[in-house]
């Protein structure tokens, strides 16, 4: 196997400096030549002599490991392989995405002429008491949705069509489901399942607007208000500058001593920098880096807790196995940072910060947090929707989006525009979204199972034996095995929604 493991540690030498490159764009703005890496790349990936290496080891008669290794490494090359038009094509999605990157990431939204970051937007959602105020703040979103068309979006998404379409599959969804090694049909049930929730969502989402804001409907505006009324506590102002101790200190309930690790934190705000958070995976157990913008807010820290959850991930995973490791699935990369996110509702880590007096108004949020997500589904759909129905302009656009959400949710349509362009998803991780829920779905589905086997109500009874679990039955075998495998593998049963409520 030595010829296949120098060849993926050269190809990721290529992939250290793209993301090393990435790095610098989304924290300033520089772009140090992204697309000459990007090239560098594709010819790497398209070069005959390394295919061939690959191709040799598909007849040989090798253990299940080796026979796994193989096969992540054929289906990374075998695109590069099928047609000239296909890399072609494949090189222009790269420079379009890379082009709408950057208006995305140096945009600002203005309120009447004001700039506003991101942040002072969802601070202005969670606290504003003036309805109008939450909805012009909420609409300001929907300020990038022209640009970032004028600049391309819609010639990226039939990019995109016309690659599925050569490759030979039905569409872009389909085919970004086949490389990411899930089953084509594994959302054609979805619709039916949400829909048993749907009241459920729907009357729980009215009865607390009837309390809080003496509405009938809550609308997307209302959402984070309501969610500050429920638990005020979230919105506490902290002191952000010791972010640092207060993580490492709560990873080592687990066993888990990010001393030992290189994780570097740029986590304020700047001008030029993303407006998102991110882990940069630069290179595994060696330098990963995380992107958030915090100011002073409790909650805040849930992006600190799901980005180092990706952090510890990293290094948790074994650096020289680096061909099994780019056959870890997105799902259990999220589903882990979400696993962490969460404990921004748990005793074990708010009691950095609080007593006993907000367990009440944390377990009722994360309840309302639960079933909110719900909504979530409707940006996985838009998402996929947009790669099904014949795009051209903006308004097409927005039919889809209300559509989704009507059929889903029975959402009316409002006469401004929805905000979809800020989701950097949707331009540079197309078909990425049903990472974050069925991470969510697989989070539910570990607790289940852990509890079970260690007699426990909650994981936070015994966290270090659940960090142990959380390597032995998930981290260790992840790139060994495809999702859909280590779903039945922990669990007994087949990947299903219903594992998230029941
Ligand atoms: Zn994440």
């Amino acid at each position: 196997m030595d010829k296949l493991e120098s060849l993926a540690k050269e190809l990721e030498e290529i992939q250290v400096d793209l993301m090393r490159r990435s790095w610098v764009q989304y924290t300033v703005g520089y772009d140090f030549g992204i697309d000459e890496v990007y090239e560098k790349l594709n010819s790497f990936m398209s070069d005959k002599k390394n295919f061939y290496i690959v191709c040799k080891y598909l007849d040989m008669d090798l253990n299940e490991i080796d026979k796994r290794k193989v096969e992540i490494l054929y289906n990374a090359f075998k695109p590069y392989h099928l047609s000239k038009e296909l890399n072609e094509l494949n090189l222009e999605i790269q420079k379009k995405t890379n082009e709408l990157s950057q208006v995305l990431n140096t945009f600002r939204f203005n309120i009447e002429g004001k700039e506003i970051t991101s942040v002072e937007i969802t601070q202005i959602l969670s606290n504003e008491e003036d309805r109008n105020l939450r909805k012009k703040a909420y609409f300001a979103r929907n300020q990038i949705n022209k640009p970032l068309v004028d600049a391309g979006f819609i010639e990226l998404i039939n990019l995109r069509k016309e690659y599925a379409k050569a490759y030979g599959d039905n569409d872009f969804v389909e085919h970004k489901l086949k490389i990411d090694e899930l089953s084509p049909g594994i959302f054609n049930s979805w619709k039916d399942e949400l829909s048993k929730y749907i009241d459920i969502l729907n009357n729980k989402r009215m009865e607390y607007a009837e309390k809080f804001i003496h509405e009938n409907e809550l609308m997307p505006w209302d959402q984070d208000y309501i969610g500050s009324k429920i638990a005020p506590s979230l919105n506490t102002t902290v002191d952000m500058s010791n972010y640092y101790n207060i993580l490492m200190r709560f990873f080592l309930n687990f066993g888990i001593d990010i001393d030992k690790y290189n994780i570097t934190y740029d986590i304020f705000s700047r001008k030029n920098k993303s407006e998102w958070g991110y882990n940069f995976p630069i290179e595994t157990g060696k330098d990963s880096r995380i992107l958030a913008n915090v100011k002073n807010k409790y909650h805040e820290y849930e992006v600190l807790l799901h980005e180092t959850g990706h952090g510890i991930h990293s290094f948790l995973l074994k650096p020289e196995e680096r061909i099994l490791n780019a056959g870890v699935s997105g799902i259990i990369s999220e589903g882990i940072a979400n696993l962490f996110g969460g404990f921004i509702y748990e005793e074990i880590f708010y009691k950095n910060f609080f007593g006993s007096e907000v367990k009440d108004e944390f377990v009722e949020m994360k309840e309302f947090d639960k079933l909110n997500y719900l909504r979530f589904v409707g940006d996985i759909f838009f998402d996929q929707e947009l790669y099904r129905n014949n795009i051209e302009n903006l308004d097409d656009i927005h039919e889809v989006y209300f559509k989704v959400f009507g059929e889903l949710f029975n959402d009316k349509i409002y006469n401004e525009e929805p905000p979809f362009g800020y989701r950097i998803h949707h331009t540079t991780h197309p078909i990425y979204m049903h990472n974050y829920f069925m991470g969510d779905v697989t989070c539910e589905m570990l607790k289940k199972v852990f509890n079970k086997k260690y007699g426990t109500s909650s994981i936070t009874e015994k966290p270090r034996e659940f960090g142990e679990f959380l390597i032995d039955e998930v981290i260790n075998p992840s790139g060994l095995y495809k999702y859909e495998d280590l779903f039945e593998r922990i669990s007994g049963e087949k990947f299903s929604f219903k594992w998230y409520l029941e």
